[in-house]
Protein backbone atom coordinates (compact mmCIF):
# COMPACT_ATOMS: atom_id res chain seq x y z
CA UNK A 1 0.00 0.00 0.00
CA UNK A 2 1.45 3.35 -1.03
CA UNK A 3 0.20 6.80 1.32
CA UNK A 4 1.43 10.01 -0.28
CA UNK A 5 1.60 13.11 1.36
CA UNK A 6 3.55 15.60 3.76
CA UNK A 7 5.47 13.12 5.55
CA UNK A 8 7.65 13.94 8.61
CA UNK A 9 9.52 10.75 9.21
CA UNK A 10 10.63 11.19 12.94
CA UNK A 11 13.65 13.61 12.18
CA UNK A 12 12.71 15.69 9.12
CA UNK A 13 10.25 17.00 6.86
CA UNK A 14 9.47 15.98 3.23
CA UNK A 15 6.96 18.41 1.42
CA UNK A 16 6.23 16.01 -1.03
CA UNK A 17 6.39 12.26 -0.40
CA UNK A 18 5.48 8.49 -0.75
CA UNK A 19 5.59 5.86 1.53
CA UNK A 20 5.33 1.82 0.50
CA UNK A 21 4.05 -0.03 3.03
CA UNK A 22 4.48 -4.03 3.15
CA UNK A 23 1.22 -5.31 4.98
CA UNK A 24 2.69 -8.58 4.96
CA UNK A 25 5.52 -8.15 7.17
CA UNK A 26 3.91 -4.89 8.51
CA UNK A 27 6.71 -2.84 8.29
CA UNK A 28 7.76 -0.28 6.06
CA UNK A 29 9.56 -0.93 2.28
CA UNK A 30 10.45 2.70 1.37
CA UNK A 31 9.94 6.71 2.29
CA UNK A 32 10.77 8.44 -0.36
CA UNK A 33 10.41 12.50 -1.84
CA UNK A 34 8.38 12.46 -5.31
CA UNK A 35 9.01 15.00 -8.01
CA UNK A 36 4.77 14.54 -9.03
CA UNK A 37 3.69 17.40 -8.61
CA UNK A 38 -0.04 16.77 -9.71
CA UNK A 39 -0.65 14.04 -6.88
CA UNK A 40 -3.10 15.52 -4.53
CA UNK A 41 -2.08 15.12 -1.13
CA UNK A 42 -5.11 16.22 0.64
CA UNK A 43 -3.17 18.36 2.42
CA UNK A 44 -2.47 15.34 5.02
CA UNK A 45 0.86 15.11 7.28
CA UNK A 46 2.22 11.73 7.86
CA UNK A 47 3.88 11.17 11.21
CA UNK A 48 5.05 8.13 13.04
CA UNK A 49 2.95 6.75 15.70
CA UNK A 50 3.08 8.71 18.82
CA UNK A 51 4.79 7.36 21.75
CA UNK A 52 3.51 8.31 25.25
CA UNK A 53 7.03 6.89 27.68
CA UNK A 54 5.16 7.80 31.17
CA UNK A 55 1.67 6.76 31.54
CA UNK A 56 -0.30 4.84 33.94
CA UNK A 57 -3.83 2.57 33.59
CA UNK A 58 -5.11 3.29 37.34
CA UNK A 59 -8.97 2.91 35.74
CA UNK A 60 -10.57 5.43 38.41
CA UNK A 61 -12.49 8.84 37.41
CA UNK A 62 -10.53 10.30 40.67
CA UNK A 63 -7.29 11.14 41.38
CA UNK A 64 -7.37 9.07 44.11
CA UNK A 65 -4.80 6.27 45.84
CA UNK A 66 -7.37 4.58 47.78
CA UNK A 67 -9.65 4.35 44.78
CA UNK A 68 -6.28 3.45 42.72
CA UNK A 69 -5.63 0.39 45.54
CA UNK A 70 -9.45 -0.59 46.07
CA UNK A 71 -10.62 -0.79 43.12
CA UNK A 72 -11.16 -4.16 41.62
CA UNK A 73 -8.62 -5.52 39.16
CA UNK A 74 -11.80 -6.66 36.72
CA UNK A 75 -12.91 -2.89 36.94
CA UNK A 76 -9.56 -0.91 36.91
CA UNK A 77 -9.04 -3.59 33.52
CA UNK A 78 -12.20 -2.75 31.79
CA UNK A 79 -12.01 1.03 32.41
CA UNK A 80 -8.24 0.75 31.03
CA UNK A 81 -9.38 -0.94 28.36
CA UNK A 82 -11.21 2.12 27.15
CA UNK A 83 -8.29 4.85 27.91
CA UNK A 84 -6.57 2.02 25.80
CA UNK A 85 -8.67 2.73 22.64
CA UNK A 86 -8.58 5.98 23.38
CA UNK A 87 -4.83 6.42 23.09
CA UNK A 88 -4.73 4.18 19.77
CA UNK A 89 -7.61 6.67 18.54
CA UNK A 90 -5.61 9.61 19.65
CA UNK A 91 -2.88 8.36 17.66
CA UNK A 92 -0.91 6.27 20.06
CA UNK A 93 0.43 3.53 18.98
CA UNK A 94 2.76 2.82 21.79
CA UNK A 95 2.71 3.90 25.26
CA UNK A 96 5.16 3.06 28.58
CA UNK A 97 3.20 2.41 31.55
CA UNK A 98 5.39 2.95 34.64
CA UNK A 99 3.81 1.27 37.06
CA UNK A 100 0.21 -0.10 37.74
CA UNK A 101 -2.07 -3.16 38.12
CA UNK A 102 -3.29 -4.07 35.02
CA UNK A 103 -1.20 -2.73 32.03
CA UNK A 104 1.45 -5.65 32.35
CA UNK A 105 -1.09 -8.08 31.29
CA UNK A 106 -3.29 -5.55 29.06
CA UNK A 107 0.50 -5.71 27.02
CA UNK A 108 0.52 -9.28 26.70
CA UNK A 109 -3.22 -9.55 25.23
CA UNK A 110 -2.03 -6.74 22.50
CA UNK A 111 0.67 -8.17 21.65
CA UNK A 112 -0.76 -11.54 20.62
CA UNK A 113 -3.63 -8.99 18.70
CA UNK A 114 -6.46 -9.83 21.34
CA UNK A 115 -7.49 -6.25 21.88
CA UNK A 116 -7.29 -3.18 20.44
CA UNK A 117 -5.30 -1.24 21.89
CA UNK A 118 -1.66 0.71 21.50
CA UNK A 119 1.56 -1.16 22.33
CA UNK A 120 2.22 -0.97 25.82
CA UNK A 121 5.81 -1.26 27.65
CA UNK A 122 5.03 -2.09 31.10
CA UNK A 123 7.10 -1.62 34.34
CA UNK A 124 4.55 -3.60 36.10
CA UNK A 125 4.63 -2.53 39.88
CA UNK A 126 6.88 -0.01 40.32
CA UNK A 127 9.52 0.12 43.16
CA UNK A 128 9.02 2.15 45.98
CA UNK A 129 10.60 2.01 49.29
CA UNK A 130 8.34 1.39 52.76
CA UNK A 131 6.83 4.14 54.10
CA UNK A 132 6.71 6.26 50.50
CA UNK A 133 3.72 8.60 49.57
CA UNK A 134 2.09 5.92 47.68
CA UNK A 135 2.59 3.48 50.72
CA UNK A 136 -1.05 3.69 52.48
CA UNK A 137 -0.38 4.30 55.77
CA UNK A 138 -4.05 3.50 57.42
CA UNK A 139 -3.26 -0.39 56.81
CA UNK A 140 -0.74 -2.28 58.62
CA UNK A 141 2.48 -3.05 55.88
CA UNK A 142 0.91 -6.75 55.40
CA UNK A 143 -2.44 -4.88 54.26
CA UNK A 144 -0.95 -2.32 52.05
CA UNK A 145 1.71 -4.38 50.30
CA UNK A 146 -1.54 -6.52 49.26
CA UNK A 147 -3.49 -3.66 47.83
CA UNK A 148 -0.58 -1.77 46.60
CA UNK A 149 0.67 -1.10 42.58
CA UNK A 150 4.33 -1.00 44.05
CA UNK A 151 6.71 -3.36 45.11
CA UNK A 152 7.97 -1.75 48.81
CA UNK A 153 11.51 -3.02 48.87
CA UNK A 154 14.40 -1.52 51.22
CA UNK A 155 18.33 -2.49 50.49
CA UNK A 156 20.21 -3.62 47.89
CA UNK A 157 18.62 -7.36 47.91
CA UNK A 158 15.42 -6.88 48.72
CA UNK A 159 15.27 -4.10 45.29
CA UNK A 160 16.95 -7.16 43.25
CA UNK A 161 14.43 -9.14 44.18
CA UNK A 162 11.52 -6.89 43.26
CA UNK A 163 13.04 -6.55 39.58
CA UNK A 164 13.14 -9.37 39.63
CA UNK A 165 9.57 -9.94 40.72
CA UNK A 166 8.63 -7.72 37.78
CA UNK A 167 10.81 -9.05 35.24
CA UNK A 168 9.34 -12.87 35.99
CA UNK A 169 6.32 -11.69 34.94
CA UNK A 170 6.95 -9.90 31.85
CA UNK A 171 7.82 -6.05 32.49
CA UNK A 172 10.09 -4.50 29.91
CA UNK A 173 11.23 -1.35 32.34
CA UNK A 174 12.20 -0.99 35.52
CA UNK A 175 10.60 1.93 37.16
CA UNK A 176 11.50 3.68 40.89
CA UNK A 177 10.48 6.43 43.32
CA UNK A 178 14.29 7.94 43.90
CA UNK A 179 11.63 10.72 45.79
CA UNK A 180 8.42 11.40 47.21
CA UNK A 181 6.13 13.40 45.35
CA UNK A 182 3.51 16.86 46.77
CA UNK A 183 1.30 14.77 48.98
CA UNK A 184 3.01 15.31 52.03
CA UNK A 185 2.24 19.21 51.45
CA UNK A 186 6.19 19.89 53.14
CA UNK A 187 9.83 19.47 51.40
CA UNK A 188 10.42 16.56 49.28
CA UNK A 189 12.06 13.68 50.93
CA UNK A 190 14.09 11.54 48.38
CA UNK A 191 13.36 7.84 48.60
CA UNK A 192 15.70 4.77 48.54
CA UNK A 193 19.77 5.04 48.88
CA UNK A 194 22.31 5.42 45.53
CA UNK A 195 23.21 2.07 46.73
CA UNK A 196 19.40 1.18 46.38
CA UNK A 197 19.26 3.07 43.27
CA UNK A 198 22.08 1.69 41.81
CA UNK A 199 20.89 -2.36 42.66
CA UNK A 200 17.74 -1.48 40.80
CA UNK A 201 19.14 -0.05 37.75
CA UNK A 202 21.53 -2.41 37.54
CA UNK A 203 19.45 -5.49 37.72
CA UNK A 204 17.53 -4.54 35.21
CA UNK A 205 20.52 -3.76 32.82
CA UNK A 206 21.51 -7.23 33.13
CA UNK A 207 18.07 -8.16 32.13
CA UNK A 208 18.90 -6.07 29.66
CA UNK A 209 15.84 -2.81 30.00
CA UNK A 210 15.85 0.41 30.91
CA UNK A 211 15.33 1.68 33.99
CA UNK A 212 13.38 4.96 34.64
CA UNK A 213 12.86 6.60 38.63
CA UNK A 214 10.60 9.22 39.38
CA UNK A 215 12.72 12.57 40.95
CA UNK A 216 11.32 15.57 42.61
CA UNK A 217 14.08 17.57 44.15
CA UNK A 218 17.63 18.12 43.86
CA UNK A 219 19.42 15.34 45.61
CA UNK A 220 16.53 12.54 44.01
CA UNK A 221 18.12 13.61 40.81
CA UNK A 222 21.50 13.45 41.41
CA UNK A 223 21.11 9.74 43.17
CA UNK A 224 19.22 9.21 39.78
CA UNK A 225 22.15 10.47 37.79
CA UNK A 226 24.50 8.71 39.95
CA UNK A 227 22.72 5.13 39.85
CA UNK A 228 23.01 5.42 36.49
CA UNK A 229 19.21 5.37 35.43
CA UNK A 230 18.09 5.64 31.52
CA UNK A 231 15.84 8.71 32.21
CA UNK A 232 14.56 10.82 35.11
CA UNK A 233 10.78 11.71 35.19
CA UNK A 234 9.31 14.90 36.23
CA UNK A 235 12.87 16.03 37.06
CA UNK A 236 12.12 19.11 39.03
CA UNK A 237 14.70 21.39 40.40
CA UNK A 238 16.92 20.63 37.54
CA UNK A 239 20.70 22.20 37.84
CA UNK A 240 23.38 22.52 35.59
CA UNK A 241 25.18 20.22 37.14
CA UNK A 242 22.91 17.29 36.53
CA UNK A 243 22.27 18.46 32.91
CA UNK A 244 25.82 18.40 32.54
CA UNK A 245 25.89 14.61 33.65
CA UNK A 246 22.78 13.62 31.80
CA UNK A 247 24.46 14.79 28.48
CA UNK A 248 27.20 13.00 29.54
CA UNK A 249 25.95 10.30 30.48
CA UNK A 250 23.27 9.81 27.20
CA UNK A 251 20.81 10.45 29.94
CA UNK A 252 16.76 11.17 28.63
CA UNK A 253 14.40 13.87 30.41
CA UNK A 254 10.99 13.12 30.48
CA UNK A 255 9.38 16.75 32.43
CA UNK A 256 5.79 15.77 32.41
CA UNK A 257 4.61 18.79 31.80
CA UNK A 258 1.07 18.00 31.24
CA UNK A 259 0.80 16.52 34.85
CA UNK A 260 1.97 19.95 36.26
CA UNK A 261 -0.45 22.02 33.93
CA UNK A 262 -3.59 20.63 35.79
CA UNK A 263 -5.04 22.91 37.76
CA UNK A 264 -5.26 21.76 41.55
CA UNK A 265 -7.96 23.32 43.69
CA UNK A 266 -6.23 22.81 47.03
CA UNK A 267 -3.83 25.25 48.61
CA UNK A 268 0.15 24.33 48.57
CA UNK A 269 2.64 27.04 48.17
CA UNK A 270 5.44 25.12 47.92
CA UNK A 271 4.23 23.14 45.49
CA UNK A 272 3.02 25.69 43.12
CA UNK A 273 6.49 27.41 43.52
CA UNK A 274 7.95 24.39 42.71
CA UNK A 275 5.90 23.61 39.73
CA UNK A 276 5.99 27.31 38.21
CA UNK A 277 9.65 26.87 38.28
CA UNK A 278 9.66 23.34 36.58
CA UNK A 279 7.40 24.68 34.10
CA UNK A 280 9.65 27.88 33.79
CA UNK A 281 13.44 27.17 33.85
CA UNK A 282 13.70 23.31 34.42
CA UNK A 283 12.54 22.37 30.97
CA UNK A 284 14.52 25.47 29.45
CA UNK A 285 17.53 24.63 31.20
CA UNK A 286 17.78 20.93 29.53
CA UNK A 287 16.84 22.03 26.16
CA UNK A 288 19.62 24.54 26.27
CA UNK A 289 21.79 21.73 27.23
CA UNK A 290 21.16 19.12 25.00
CA UNK A 291 19.74 16.86 27.57
CA UNK A 292 17.30 14.62 24.95
CA UNK A 293 13.43 15.66 25.97
CA UNK A 294 10.78 12.85 25.42
CA UNK A 295 6.91 13.19 26.03
CA UNK A 296 5.08 11.45 28.28
CA UNK A 297 2.17 12.97 29.86
CA UNK A 298 2.22 11.10 33.62
CA UNK A 299 -1.68 10.82 32.29
CA UNK A 300 -3.08 8.03 34.87
CA UNK A 301 -6.74 7.84 32.87
CA UNK A 302 -8.90 10.45 35.25
CA UNK A 303 -11.46 12.92 34.01
CA UNK A 304 -8.33 15.89 34.86
CA UNK A 305 -5.80 13.11 33.27
CA UNK A 306 -7.41 11.80 30.54
CA UNK A 307 -5.86 9.17 28.40
CA UNK A 308 -6.87 9.93 24.52
CA UNK A 309 -5.62 14.14 25.03
CA UNK A 310 -1.75 12.90 25.37
CA UNK A 311 -0.78 14.93 22.53
CA UNK A 312 -0.92 17.92 24.42
CA UNK A 313 2.44 16.94 25.97
CA UNK A 314 3.57 17.60 22.55
CA UNK A 315 1.77 21.12 22.86
CA UNK A 316 3.42 22.12 26.45
CA UNK A 317 7.37 20.67 25.25
CA UNK A 318 6.58 23.09 21.68
CA UNK A 319 6.10 26.33 23.79
CA UNK A 320 9.59 26.02 25.02
CA UNK A 321 11.32 24.04 21.96
CA UNK A 322 9.77 24.52 18.77
CA UNK A 323 7.73 22.22 16.85
CA UNK A 324 10.01 20.53 15.18
CA UNK A 325 12.07 18.97 18.39
CA UNK A 326 8.70 18.52 20.01
CA UNK A 327 7.49 16.34 17.14
CA UNK A 328 10.64 14.68 17.40
CA UNK A 329 10.14 14.31 21.23
CA UNK A 330 6.62 12.23 20.75
CA UNK A 331 8.21 10.22 18.03
CA UNK A 332 11.87 9.14 17.27
CA UNK A 333 13.11 10.88 20.63
CA UNK A 334 10.62 8.94 22.36
CA UNK A 335 11.27 5.62 21.02
CA UNK A 336 14.89 6.26 21.66
CA UNK A 337 14.20 6.92 25.17
CA UNK A 338 11.81 3.14 25.99
CA UNK A 339 15.23 1.50 23.64
CA UNK A 340 12.71 0.67 20.87
CA UNK A 341 15.03 0.76 17.41
CA UNK A 342 12.04 -0.12 15.32
CA UNK A 343 9.63 2.07 15.91
CA UNK A 344 9.65 5.73 16.42
CA UNK A 345 10.63 6.43 12.21
CA UNK A 346 9.41 6.18 9.02
CA UNK A 347 12.05 4.48 6.90
CA UNK A 348 12.93 1.24 5.57
CA UNK A 349 12.52 -1.53 7.54
CA UNK A 350 11.38 -0.14 10.84
CA UNK A 351 7.63 -1.14 12.02
CA UNK A 352 4.89 0.49 9.89
CA UNK A 353 3.64 2.65 12.81
CA UNK A 354 1.83 5.82 11.57
CA UNK A 355 -0.66 8.45 11.55
CA UNK A 356 -2.34 11.03 9.48
CA UNK A 357 -3.26 14.45 10.55
CA UNK A 358 -5.05 17.13 8.37
CA UNK A 359 -3.08 20.25 7.94
CA UNK A 360 0.10 20.74 9.30
CA UNK A 361 1.71 20.52 12.45
CA UNK A 362 4.66 22.22 11.94
CA UNK A 363 2.74 25.13 12.06
CA UNK A 364 0.30 24.02 15.02
CA UNK A 365 1.46 21.30 17.30
CA UNK A 366 -2.30 21.00 18.64
CA UNK A 367 -3.49 19.91 15.13
CA UNK A 368 -1.95 16.32 16.79
CA UNK A 369 -5.67 16.18 18.84
CA UNK A 370 -7.59 13.23 18.85
CA UNK A 371 -10.34 14.42 15.85
CA UNK A 372 -8.01 15.48 13.92
CA UNK A 373 -5.70 12.20 13.11
CA UNK A 374 -7.62 11.08 10.45
CA UNK A 375 -5.58 7.75 9.99
CA UNK A 376 -3.74 5.58 12.52
CA UNK A 377 -1.56 2.40 11.00
CA UNK A 378 0.20 -0.25 13.71
CA UNK A 379 2.12 -2.85 12.77
CA UNK A 380 0.65 -2.51 9.36
CA UNK A 381 -2.75 -2.56 10.13
CA UNK A 382 -5.07 0.08 9.78
CA UNK A 383 -6.67 0.85 13.59
CA UNK A 384 -8.57 4.00 12.67
CA UNK A 385 -9.81 5.39 9.27
CA UNK A 386 -12.02 8.49 8.97
CA UNK A 387 -10.76 9.89 5.77
CA UNK A 388 -13.93 9.53 3.41
CA UNK A 389 -16.03 10.04 6.52
ZN1 LIG B 1 3.87 8.61 36.96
Amino acid sequence: MRYSGRIFDGEHFHEKAEMEVNESTGEIEYVEETKNSDKDYDGLTFLPGLIDVHTHFFGTPTRSLMDWILTSDVLLTLRSYQDAQKLLNGGFTTIRTLGDKVSLDMGKAEKIGMIKSPRIISAGFSLAETGGDDDPKMFTPEVARELSYSYYCDGPWECRKAVRMNLRKGAEVIKAYASRSFVGGGLIKEEFTVEELSAIADEAHRAHIKATAHAYGKDAITNTIDANFDSVEHGLELTEDHVNKMVHKGMYYVPTLSVYKVKRTDVNHYRDAMIKTHLEKDIQLAYSSGVKIAAGTDYVGSDDEPHGQNYREAVYISEVVGPLDALKSITSVAADCVGRSDIGRLMRGKKADFIAVRGDPMQDVSLLRPENVVLVVKNGKVEKNTLNH
